[in-house]
């Protein structure tokens, strides 16, 4: 029995995380997504709204569950008893990056291997700041995002409207 565990920040989930967890969920017999808590950037949604949007997306699966963690990512993954860290690479830029975090966490964790999933192709420049830049500009975000991530965002929009400058390269 493998647990993969599949970390993230999914401010908020998108249909390419999404698609990564579910094709990680047909590979390993159990899969655990694990929110960070507390991610080294803004983050627009609390950690309990990011774990509830994901867990909402990913009821038809009963391998997988949600949960939020702090701290190491190895660590949450020997908590959860995890042998694999799930990634998804997009673009060359990912590859640098998760490269990085490959190496360090081998080190800091020799049992856990990283496996990471290309994207698919029509998810390729899908990320959680395209979508939140897209619904700023009153985007279709029909293809991007699970429904209660458009709602959930509307909500946040309408909470606090002043916070959501329209990002320039989209703008026109
Ligand atoms: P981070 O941990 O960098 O904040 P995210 O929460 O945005 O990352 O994404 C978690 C993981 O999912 C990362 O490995 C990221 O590369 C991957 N990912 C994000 N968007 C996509 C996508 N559209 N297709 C495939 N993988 C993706």
């Amino acid at each position: 029995m493998v647990t993969a565990l599949y970390p993230g920040s999914f401010d908020p989930v998108t249909n390419g995380h999404l698609d990564i967890a579910f094709r990680a969920a047909a590979i390993f017999d159990r899969l655990v997504v694990g929110v960070f808590d507390t991610p080294p950037k803004n983050v627009l949604f609390t950690t309990e709204q990011r774990v509830e949007m994901f867990a909402r997306s990913v009821t038809s699966r009963s391998n997988v569950e949600v949960r939020a963690y702090k701290g190491l990512t190895v660590e949450c993954a020997r908590s959860v008893g995890a042998t694999v860290l799930v990634r998804g690479l997009r673009v060359m830029t990912d590859f640098e990056l998760e490269l990085q975090m490959a190496v360090l966490n081998n080190r800091l964790g020799p049992e856990i291997e990283t496996v990471c999933l290309m994207t698919s192709a029509e998810n390729s420049f899908l990320s959680s700041s395209i979508v939140k830049d897209i619904f700023r500009l009153h985007g279709c975000l029909d293809q991007l995002v699970p429904p209660q991530v458009k709602e959930a965002l509307t909500k946040a929009y309408e909470d606090n409207p002043e916070t959501w400058a329209v990002p320039r390269y989209l703008a026109g």
